[in-house]
């Protein structure tokens, strides 16, 4: 057993929260701070040689040696360049410990190894990192010793956003400033400012160390590039919520422990549905803790994974054949002061406000529905969106029944007089209490749900950084109110003109609507009908970045300029060639050095047996040998021209130097030709002796964690 944790005590003890800056922070300089943490107010600078005095001094007390500003370049992950605290020595080569102001507020990596996409020459190398006041200071305590690490903000030398986080701080100040809008617009005067909530659930896939260590594929590619699916696979549906192993269990207790330290809210863990499949998801947050919070979930989950002999997959898509991972992004906006601007309440009918706020997401998905499906896209997600695989590529939201009852009243009658009641959920068992039932079932298909208070996107990738998702929907819906605002602020009559707007914008973007099951292919026929975009791939979706609509939506609210955004384009382009690049050449290593040699060893097992029975006893039956020579020499032939043509057409794919070309000669020419390989490797793994086989099959890897 393990030992007893108080939660209560270790929660939070590793971060520089409020509780600790009111302890250690002079009062003026403690309010200073709060007051740009909580109204969004500029970072006085003359504070922050105290604030760093004080973290610093709450650092090394805590063993803490070292300091990073720890940042989110548009890698995925995150950047850290640790310095220590130590001073030069003096004249009696002593040091001592230093941390100053300038310090905290400013860094300065040598920015030109982190993905630009033109924004910067390599020759222009400044890139500074600014301190994120907004999200605490926290002690990463590993390998490595105590570690003070300061979210910052990581941009160029003429301040354009290198990283996730300056549009996601910048798409917030939009959403604020156009929330609190609407909310005055209904009388609302006390509120200050409205923040995104955001609780993402992530899903990821956990195996043994050992395993993963012989699979060249895993360790580069973070997915198989081969492998024939097992006897089992998640047909029986018996790992979702199934009872933890006691391995796993063990593993599970130690993450959320090192999560509750560093103040990130562990809240719920289950079994996936696909096997040796697992998810995590905290209580929510405003949205930029939750992006850190996210980051630091995904490296914990790694990190505690190698203390226990096991590694942690976080690709979208690790094995064909099982369910792949990803990222529920549950979004909803809060004030202040407490108002949910999604809860509906009991009579969502006579709630004029939310009925407003609901047109107007609706309205701004319908109109950005590109933006959105884009922002899930990366290398791994292709797997999912699109493929065969939840959830579908098409953008739609779902509502439920009690709303869609409403909005058709609204759009029918042009008026709502009721609305659809849960009522109670009677089981027949006398001994079981009778419970309240939500007034709407769940859809799993959809990839934007209304789930009671909040919106859940469901396309975002188990590996991906969630920056890009909410700030896609902090912006559209910003620019959705925006409008709304422009033009009921001018109304003689509000009543009357917030009326008109919802029934306008419900029926106006009802398209957007879809309640029924989104896996189904009439639903992709529908879709077409309505004319919703359907985009099948990262290639495909990039380009949105960059449509006049999305350069006007972006630079109107400040989020992004026109050049941060063709520079997003290029980044992801040539992400995208890079990572199937590797695939390729992992492919080709693994099926040249380690399959066909097997393959061949197992033919000559085959023909010496065949040759061995015949000169023993002439009369002998040896058609099962010469069969399986046949057919394995065949595959082995197959896999021969396979692997030469996947070679030729990767060479000639890297050569290309226009990274849109180049990424669509990955996508539609590599990724096919990866494929042809795989088919004869994969048929030949269930003929091959197991012995023979060089690597854990999927069995191995999934069912005997
Ligand atoms: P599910 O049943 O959908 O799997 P989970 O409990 O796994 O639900 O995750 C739901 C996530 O949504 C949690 O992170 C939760 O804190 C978050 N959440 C709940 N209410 C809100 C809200 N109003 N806004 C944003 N996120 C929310
Ligand atoms: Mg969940």
């Amino acid at each position: 057993m393990s030992e007893v944790v108080n939660v209560a005590e270790i929660f939070g003890k590793n971060v520089f929260n409020e509780t600790v800056m009111r302890e250690r922070l002079p009062k003026s300089v403690f309010k200073k701070l709060k007051r740009t943490i909580e109204d969004g107010t500029e970072l006085d600078p003359s504070i922050a040689d105290v604030v760093a005095h004080a973290m610093k001094d709450w650092a090394i007390e805590r063993g803490a040696t070292h300091y990073t500003h720890w940042f989110q370049p548009l890698t995925g992950t995150t950047a850290e360049k640790h310095d220590s605290f130590i001073s030069a020595p003096d004249s009696e080569g002593k040091v001592i410990m230093e941390f100053s102001g300038k310090e905290l507020i400013k860094g300065e990596p040598d920015a030109s190894s982190f993905p630009s996409g033109g924004l910067r020459a390599t020759f222009e190398a400044r890139g500074y990192t600014a301190w994120d006041c907004t999200s605490p200071a926290f002690l990463r305590e590993d390998a490595v010793g105590v570690t003070l690490c300061i979210p910052t903000a990581f941009c160029s030398y003429k301040g354009e956003a290198l990283d996730q986080k300056t549009p996601l701080l910048r798409s917030m100040q939009a959403i604020d400033k156009q929330a609190l809008r609407i909310l005055r617009l209904f009388g609302n005067t006390t509120s200050k400012r409205v923040v995104p909530s955001v609780g993402p659930e992530q899903e990821y896939f956990i195996v043994d160390r050992a395993k993963y260590l012989q699979r060249k594929d895993l360790i580069y590619a973070g997915r198989t590039l081969f492998g024939a699916m097992p006897p089992k696979g998640q047909e029986l549906e018996d790992h979702y919520f199934g009872a933890i192993r006691e391995r796993i269990g063990a593993y599970m207790n130690e993450v959320n422990q090192e999560l509750w330290k560093l103040g990130v809210t562990a809240k719920t863990q289950h079994n996936e549905v696909a096997p040796a499949q697992h998810e995590l998801a905290p209580i929510y947050d405003q949205a930029n803790l939750a992006v850190d919070h996210n980051q630091i979930v995904m490296e914990t989950l790694k990190k505690v994974a190698g203390r226990h002999g096991l590694t942690c997959l976080l690709h979208e898509k690790p094995f064909a054949g099982v369910n792949g991972s990803g990222k529920h992004n549950n979004w909803s906006l809060t004030s202040n002061d407490g108002i949910n601007l999604l809860n509906p309440g009991d009579t969502p009918h006579e709630n004029i406000q939310f009925l407003l706020v609901l047109g107007c997401i609706m309205k701004a998905i319908d109109t950005h529905a590109d933006l959105l499906r884009e922002s899930a896209s990366d290398v791994g997600n292709d797997h999912r969106l699109g493929a065969n695989e939840a959830p579908p590529a098409i953008i739609s939201i779902f509502v439920g029944e009690q709303l869609e009852d409403v909005i058709h009243q609204l759009c029918d009658t042009g008026a709502a007089t009721h609305s659809k009641k849960g009522g109670k959920l009677s089981t027949g068992v006398a001994t079981l209490p009778d419970l309240d039932k939500d007034a709407t079932d769940r859809n799993r298909t959809s990839p934007f749900a209304f789930t009671g208070n909040k919106f859940e996107f469901r396309m975002v990738g188990s590996s991906d950084s969630i920056a890009p998702a909410n700030v896609v929907l902090n912006t559209i819906v910003a620019e959705a109110f925006k409008e709304a605002a422009d033009e009921l602020e001018q109304a003689e009559d509000f009543d009357m003109a917030v009326h008109d707007m919802i029934k306008k914008l419900l029926s106006e973007h009802q398209r957007i609507i879809f309640n029924g099951n989104g896996y189904s292919s009439e639903w992709v026929e529908e879709a077409e009908k309505r004319g919703l975009p359907n985009i099948r791939s990262m290639v495909d979706a990039i380009p949105s970045l960059v449509t006049d609509k999305a350069v006007k939506l972006y630079e109107t609210f400040g989020v992004f300029t026109k050049a941060e955004l063709e520079s997003r384009v290029e980044v992801e382009y040539e992400a995208y060639a890079k990572a199937i690049n590797i695939e390729a050449r992992t492919m080709i290593d693994m099926a040249g050095k380690q399959i066909i040699p097997a393959v061949i060893k197992y033919t000559s097992i085959l023909a010496d047996s065949l040759s061995k029975v015949k000169a023993a006893c002439p009369d002998a039956d040896v058609s099962v040998q010469a069969e399986l020579l046949t057919e394995t020499s065949a595959l082995l032939a197959e896999m021969k021209t396979a692997l030469a043509a996947l070679q030729s057409i990767t060479e000639e794919s890297l050569k290309i130097s226009d990274a849109c070309e180049c990424a669509h000669a990955y996508h539609e020419k590599v990724v096919p030709a990866m494929a042809a390989l795989r088919a004869p490797a994969d048929k030949l793994e269930m003929i091959v002796d197991k012995e023979l086989w060089p690597f854990p099959s999927y069995g191995d890897l999934i069912f005997e964690v």
